[in-house]
């Protein structure tokens, strides 16, 4: 049966090697779950400058705008380090983001048992954490006019304008409420609605947004006072909704309470299309991190767990998003381990194939 279409850019670094092992996942779920996906594969970042002259070439960016998610790996380098800003590998990635109007970014902080010991808090206060932050992407701070360092009198300052629609606030939140309903029913809005206006619009209008979604159980906190209830106590939280800025502090605030960065993935959702799926760009948090990349040392898992969230969000496949991080759960029970989640001494780091391998024996398990 064909779900869907998928553009894979796989981009720089590592982003290949960690693409590779997700391929092989594709290629499991078409031959052992009868779920075949329309895949087409396409450069990106570095990888596109080299043979187009451009990080990201029209044609790559018109697939993206027509496929039901693009999953991609990572992108840049030092070879790249040099070039003009407008051709930078980043500019890409930026691309794909601004003309897909990706607003919604979803950064999940989920907690692998195995991994607990991983946190910096206790393992009482993470152990089975799973709570995901809903960053508002294309406005706000990053983006509001007037922006730029002015002369005023006789010294310089600089500016940064924070600026949100009506129409901004309605769409990141509805998107929040939607993936509250499919989980826990629980959203926390965060905001500095005590010292800025931004902030007492977007509590009215997630106030306003949260009638058409009566079974949410809404509240509101102080973006500050979040930041200390995320070191606290994060189980607290299920979805938590917020602005461009404190999405961005929140968000690797709470990643990083459990664990690697070879574990983090993301998504970045869009309007719905007509079928109703919203665009969508999965990607790992990771970077392209050169001075690991073609040793086959990279952790796949944060790219393998990006497709997850695209077979739950884009593909409406929750349980085998369900069962593809149960194979991870199992393997990481089991004490496999890339060389970025080593602790323990005298465990001797699997390669990015043999995590591969792994978790594809897992999911064989799982029939
Ligand atoms: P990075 O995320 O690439 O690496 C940071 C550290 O984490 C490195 O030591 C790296 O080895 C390690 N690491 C990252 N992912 C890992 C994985 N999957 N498995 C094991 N270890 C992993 O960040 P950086 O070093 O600051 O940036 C390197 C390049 O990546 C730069 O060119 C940067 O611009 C780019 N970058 C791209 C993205 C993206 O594509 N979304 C995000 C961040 C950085």
């Amino acid at each position: 049966m064909s779900v869907g279409s998928l553009l894979i850019l796989p981009g720089d670094g590592i982003g290949p090697e960690v693409m590779a092992e997700v391929r092989r996942i594709i290629d499991w779920y078409g031959e052992k779950r009868d779920l075949s996906f329309d895949v087409s594969e396409d450069l990106v970042g570095g990888a596109a400058y080299d043979k187009h002259g451009t990080p990201l070439a029209d044609e790559t960016m018109e697939k993206a705008q027509e496929v039901d998610a693009v999953l991609l790996g990572a992108v840049g380098g030092p070879k790249y380090d040099d070039l003009d800003f407008s051709v930078k590998p980043e500019r890409g990635l930026l691309r794909l983001r601004k003309e897909m109007d990706l607003f919604a970014n979803l950064r999940p902080a989920q907690c692998f048992d195995a991994l607990a010991d991983f946190s910096s808090l206790k393992k009482d206060v993470i152990a089975g954490l799973d709570i995901m932050i809903v960053r508002e992407l294309t406005s706000g701070i990053y983006f509001g006019e007037p922006r730029g360092i002015f002369e005023e009198g006789n010294e310089r300052v600089g500016v940064n304008t924070q600026r949100y629609t009506e129409s901004e606030i309605d769409r990141v939140a509805r998107s929040a409420f939607e993936l509250a309903m499919k989980r826990g029913k629980k959203l926390c809005s965060m905001e500095k609605a005590n010292v800025m206006e931004s902030g007492i619009l977007w509590r009215e209008v997630v106030t306003e947004v949260a009638k058409d979604y009566p079974e949410v159980e809404l509240s509101h906190m102080y973006a500050d006072a979040g930041g200390m209830q995320l070191a606290r106590w994060p189980k607290q939280f299920d979805v938590i909704v917020t602005d461009n800025l404190f999405g961005d502090l929140l968000s690797d605030v709470a990643a990083m309470l459990t664990g690697s960065l070879g574990m983090l993935p993301s998504a970045s959702l869009g309007t719905p299309m007509a079928n109703e799926r919203p665009k969508a760009l999965y990607e790992p948090v990771h970077g392209s991190a050169p001075d690991i990349a073609g040793q086959g040392k990279a952790n796949p898992i944060a790219c393998i767990l990006s497709f997850a969230m695209a077979l739950r969000y884009s593909f409406d496949l929750g349980d085998e998003a369900d069962r593809l991080e149960a194979a991870i759960e199992t393997v990481l029970a089991e004490g496999k381990r890339t060389a970025d989640l080593l602790g323990e001494e005298g465990v001797t780091p699997v390669t990015t194939t043999e995590m591969g391998d792994a978790i594809l024996a897992a999911l064989d398990a799982s029939l």
